[in-house]
């Protein structure tokens, strides 16, 4: 797939996927993880709560408030946002760097604010806008997870609507009409192939 400079290989393996709330990012992203172990998934750094079932440094480190700030002054975050206008959640550097170092290619899974400042620090990165097939999808997904009370879901739908309009921001779209097509579109994308071990 054609970088925005016109050449196919970015200098450094880094995707960047963003999208709107409820597109399906995690399901995604988690389905990567699975079938093809050779990228590397970043682990973000938030102050929310674990839910049930989530464990400390494989879905996220959760950390405190105060944490995260120290580790926003000591600049190991390559980008943080307030999601949701609650809890921060940020992008460790460090393991971003040693991965890439390793030649792994790299997935970030964040916010749209978060995909702008990496914009802004590494421009190279490739960004793909995970978009849902259409407005209604979006919508009864949101009901049907049914992790957020009436009020929350108004508002996660109003910001929906705004990051719905980014998308001309991104690299490219992949759309989430069905999971696995999604998620080899991006591996595609990222230049990686099954192997028979991962499929
Ligand atoms: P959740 O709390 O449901 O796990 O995640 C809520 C939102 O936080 C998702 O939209 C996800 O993309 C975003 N997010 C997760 N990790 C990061 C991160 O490291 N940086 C930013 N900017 N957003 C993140």
């Amino acid at each position: 797939a054609p970088h925005r400079d016109g050449t196919s290989t970015p200098p450094v393996p880094v995707t960047v996927l963003a999208g709107p709330t409820a597109v399906g990012k995690g399901t995604v992203s988690a389905a990567i993880r699975r079938r093809y172990p050779q990228i590397h998934l970043s682990v973000s750094a938030t102050t929310r709560a674990p839910r049930p079932g989530e464990i400390d440094g494989v879905h996220y480190h959760f950390v405190s408030d105060e944490e995260f700030t120290r580790l926003v002054e000591a600049g190991e975050m390559l980008e943080w946002a307030v999601v949701h206008g609650r809890n921060k959640y940020g992008t460790p550097r460090s393991a971003v760097m040693d991965a890439v170092a390793s030649g792994r290619p790299v997935l970030l899974e964040i916010d749209l604010a978060g995909a702008r400042q990496v914009r802004a620090t590494l421009p190279e990165a490739r960004f793909v806008f995970l978009a849902p097939p259409d407005w209604e999808t979006l919508v009864s997904r949101l009901v049907g997870r049914g992790t957020e009370d009436a009020e929350e879901r108004e508002r996660r739908l109003a910001t929906a609507r705004v990051e719905l309009a980014a998308e001309s921001e991104f690299d490219v779209t992949v759309v989430n009409d069905e999971v696995d097509r999604a998620t080899d579109e991006l591996a595609a994308l990222m230049g990686v192939r099954g192997t028979p071990a991962s499929l």
